[in-house]
């Protein structure tokens, strides 16, 4: 179906799509929905940035809206995932819907979600770990949910929540719909989707271990001692917002800081921060108050922010499978990205190990060999401003000024 009119959508979600921006579906919604509306189960892999929120929202709110009653449930890794999904969903509903939902996230004090969850929630957005908390704690009941979605399931396995989203299944209803939803679909997503999936109807939007093709992916052979300088030279060149990757949460804190001490703008998410932090750190790059975020992989999978026009892989990821994620936090919404790869000698097997990924069939595709550095441009459009370069356009863009 090419259009939202078509898939008979209740008055109101055409209406919120249509103040969300989302004039017509797109690939994995045209895909997606109309199966998803007809009540089936859905395995689907599409390409991060493609609007797999939306293929798993739109069915999910349409059930919450022509059901008085049942409930949904939709699993995330990560917090800010979660967080980002529940204002995607609630946006769908409106702000008029009466619909109560609770957001069920670690690191966030109990007393609000038991709140929530005091008030009947329809729709429960979460991380494994704090769902599972409270199902212990026995202030979440899942009996009612009959509205599943998994989403970045690879990614939850990655980090160990098997046992947790098992747990999760063993409460909820038996006469539900799922819709499961990951970037790559390793043989134990597959394991996972043969178990709880009922003769899920399959959508794969593009290949599903290749980024975005609007990516501009460059590759930089460099010396680990060269990376700073070289990072500063490519941070000069470029103009606009930026998010760097790096192994450690260490790492992080002291790269933002270097780089604020060298008058840029920029701070640092990783893992240990406290949940209120980290969402403030990502609400102020949302809103461009700084133009660097350093990132460890705990920004690599879902961050949804359209204006970061470059991902720089300062450190490469120790799984391949989360390149493709990195990379996908630029070019988001069919704008255009920028990935620039530093590839020390010592990162040669984990770069081949990427390459394999993109390129399953070649032995390493030509525009992804490793470059030698150059003191130049890799494809920059103008538009921030550094703070050195001037003081008015910094006053407008910058909000605040940076940290020393
Ligand atoms: P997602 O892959 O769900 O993270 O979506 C990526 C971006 O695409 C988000 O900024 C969405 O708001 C946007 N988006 C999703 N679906 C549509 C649509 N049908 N029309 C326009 N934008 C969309």
């Amino acid at each position: 179906m090419q259009t939202f009119q078509e898939m008979a959508l209740p008055e109101s979600l055409n209406h919120t799509l249509i103040d969300m921006g989302f004039n017509n579906p797109t690939p994995v919604q045209q895909e997606a929905i109309p199966s998803a509306l007809q009540g089936r189960d859905i395995l689907g892999s599409a390409q991060t940035g493609t609007g797999k929120t939306g293929a798993f929202g739109i069915p999910l709110v349409n059930h919450l809206l022509t059901n008085t009653e049942g409930a949904a449930l939709v699993m995330t890794p990560t917090r800010e995932l979660a967080t980002q999904v529940m204002s995607q969903l609630q946006k769908m509903l409106g702000k008029k819907s009466k619909i109560k939902v609770a957001l069920l996230i670690g690191g966030e004090p109990m007393p609000k979600q038991f709140r929530q969850l005091r008030n009947s929630p329809r729709l429960i957005v979460g991380t494994p770990g704090r769902i599972n908390d409270h199902l212990k704690r026995r202030s979440l009941q899942l009996n009612t949910t009959d509205f599943l979605v998994l989403d970045e399931t690879d990614r939850m396995l990655d980090i160990g929540f098997t046992v947790q989203i098992e747990n999760v299944m063993a409460h909820l209803s038996p006469e539900r719909q799922t819709l499961l939803f990951s970037a790559t679909l390793p043989k134990n997503i597959t394991r996972i989707a043969g178990k709880y999936l009922n003769e899920p109807v399959r959508v794969a939007v593009g290949a599903p271990s290749s980024p975005v093709e609007k990516i501009k992916q460059t590759c930089l052979r460099l010396k680990e001692a060269d990376k700073h300088s070289t990072l500063l030279t490519q941070l000069d060149e470029c103009e606009g917002t930026i998010l760097i990757f790096v192994k450690t949460k260490f790492g992080t804190e002291k790269l933002a800081k270097k780089l604020r001490q060298e008058e840029h703008f920029a701070d640092a998410i990783h893992g240990d921060l406290r949940q209120h932090k980290r969402d403030r750190v990502i609400a102020k790059f949302r809103n461009k108050t700084f133009r660097i975020l350093v990132a460890t992989d705990v920004a690599a999978r879902g961050l949804d922010i359209p204006h970061i026009e470059y991902v720089i892989n300062y450190d490469l990821p120790q799984c391949p499978e989360d390149y493709i994620h990195r990379i996908g936090r630029t070019g988001r919404a069919g704008a255009l990205g920028n990935a620039l790869n530093f590839i020390t000698p010592a990162d040669n097997k984990k770069w081949q190990a990427i390459d394999r990924l993109l390129n399953p069939n070649n032995k390493q595709k030509e525009s992804f060999k490793p470059k030698k550095p150059k003191n130049k441009k890799w494809g920059f459009k103008k538009k921030f401003k550094t703070p050195s370069s001037s003081n008015s356009h910094k006053k407008k863009t910058f909000k605040t000024k940076a940290k020393a």
